[in-house]
């Protein structure tokens, strides 16, 4: 199985508690939140264009 970590936080992410998506800029990165940053609006920063978003 594969191990999911947060984007903005690193924090392992299990279950349905987390949404994961791919980058709106480049679409070849995926973007994944745990409901912490969810919740607080986290900047994720994506690891292959250097986009940021909330
Ligand atoms: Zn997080
Ligand atoms: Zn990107």
């Amino acid at each position: 199985m594969e191990n999911l970590y947060c984007t903005s936080c690193g924090r392992g992410v299990t279950g349905d508690k987390f949404i994961r998506f791919l980058c709106p800029e480049c679409s070849k990165e995926d973007i994944i939140r745990c409901q912490v940053c969810r919740k607080n609006a986290k900047i994720y920063v994506c690891k292959k264009c250097g986009f940021t978003g909330p």
